[in-house]
């Protein structure tokens, strides 16, 4: 795995004298791994529910420390950092709210931010900043070994903080992010869920169907599915192999977007539909003309490698 030799950030002074970490599965443990190797943190403090997953963390040196408990683990803390399931995040803030300082700043990365920002709200102790993030960076494995520290590196991360919040909160919070090699683009909690539904928890959902439907198929084509599973299907069981319960999260916390965008979705599916039906090849390919426009714009971005680049490095 990529170590601070591959970083293109420098180590330097630390953002935050003490850092948090709520949930050392593949974000928390990224974080941790990428701060310490780049010193943003003088102290990073870890704590999971999961005592197998606390040994583990103690096992890989996964931080400075691993508290018992949460609230243990925010103790004194600059900047706390929940890197639990969409789900978890209201209760979490609200069993380490009184163990949380004046002049603190409290973050997370989940994928949905609305409905975090919603549910944490009413335990936030005055004196103590929201900061919401979201690392647009993952993979589809779960767990503390499973993160490693170049995760962000060169990949978007979004701040959604509610309005009125504390600039230099924000400001501290970016320093962070942008300290772990991270793009830093802030926007409305609203806006970004909307966002998100189109560019990833839509093709999730595609991905989770089609790879259901393959393998109810799979009684009939008698394993051939597995067998000639090349590139595009291949693609789709690597996304749908994504964790459940971050997933099941997502789309019942981001359902009025996700909604709307399968709406979308399925009125663009009946014009393709249609046009293979009634033979109508220059609606087809005026189509995947376009879509294949959009895929050189991504990897113009530098947000994905072109094919023939990931062959010469696989
Ligand atoms: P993960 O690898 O499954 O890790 C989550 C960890 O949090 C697990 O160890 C889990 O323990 C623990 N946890 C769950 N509920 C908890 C609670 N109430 N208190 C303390 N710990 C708890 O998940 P992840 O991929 O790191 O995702 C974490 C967050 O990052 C999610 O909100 C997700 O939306 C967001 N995110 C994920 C990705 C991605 O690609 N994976 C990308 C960007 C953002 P158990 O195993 O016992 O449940």
């Amino acid at each position: 795995m990529s170590s601070v030799e591959s970083f293109a950030p420098r180590r330097g002074e630390p953002v935050f004298g003490r850092l948090a970490i709520i949930g050392i599965g593949l974000i928390g443990s990224s974080i941790a791994r990428a701060a310490k190797e780049l010193n943003l943190a003088g102290t990073i403090v870890l704590a999971d529910r999961d005592e197998a997953v606390r040994r583990r963390a103690r096992e890989l040196g996964i931080g400075h420390a691993v508290a018992e408990t949460a609230a243990e683990a925010v103790r004194d803390a600059d900047h706390i950092i929940l890197c639990v399931p969409v789900g978890a995040c209201g209760a979490v803030a609200e069993e380490i709210a009184p163990a949380l300082k004046q002049g603190a700043i409290l973050s997370d990365v989940g994928s949905v931010k609305g409905s975090v920002i919603e549910a944490v709200t009413p335990h936030l102790p005055d004196g103590v900043a929201l900061v919401p993030a979201h690392p647009v960076a993952g993979t589809e494995n779960s767990g503390p070994d499973a993160g490693f520290p170049s995760l962000f590196l060169n990949r978007w991360c979004i701040l959604t903080p509610p309005e009125g919040t504390d600039a230099a909160a924000v400001a501290k919070t970016r320093q962070l992010w942008e300290g772990m090699g991270a793009i830093v683009e802030v926007m409305g909690a609203q806006h970004h869920d909307l966002v998100l539904a189109v560019t990833s928890h839509l093709p999730h959902l595609i991905a989770y169907n089609i790879v259901g439907t393959a393998e109810d198929l799979e009684a009939v084509t008698q394993s051939e599915v597995i067998k000639f599973s090349a590139g595009g299907f291949r693609d789709f069981t690597r996304i749908a192999a994504s964790d459940p319960t971050m997933w099941r999260d997502v789309f019942l916390h981001n359902k009025e977007a996700v909604l709307e965008m399968l709406g979308r979705f399925n009125e663009d599916l009946a014009i393709l539909t249609r046009a293979i039906r009634y033979g109508d090849g220059e609606t087809l390919h005026r189509h995947f003309t376009r879509t294949r426009a959009i895929r050189r714009g991504i990897v113009a971005l530098g947000q994905e490698k072109p094919e023939t680049e990931k062959l010469r490095k696989p």
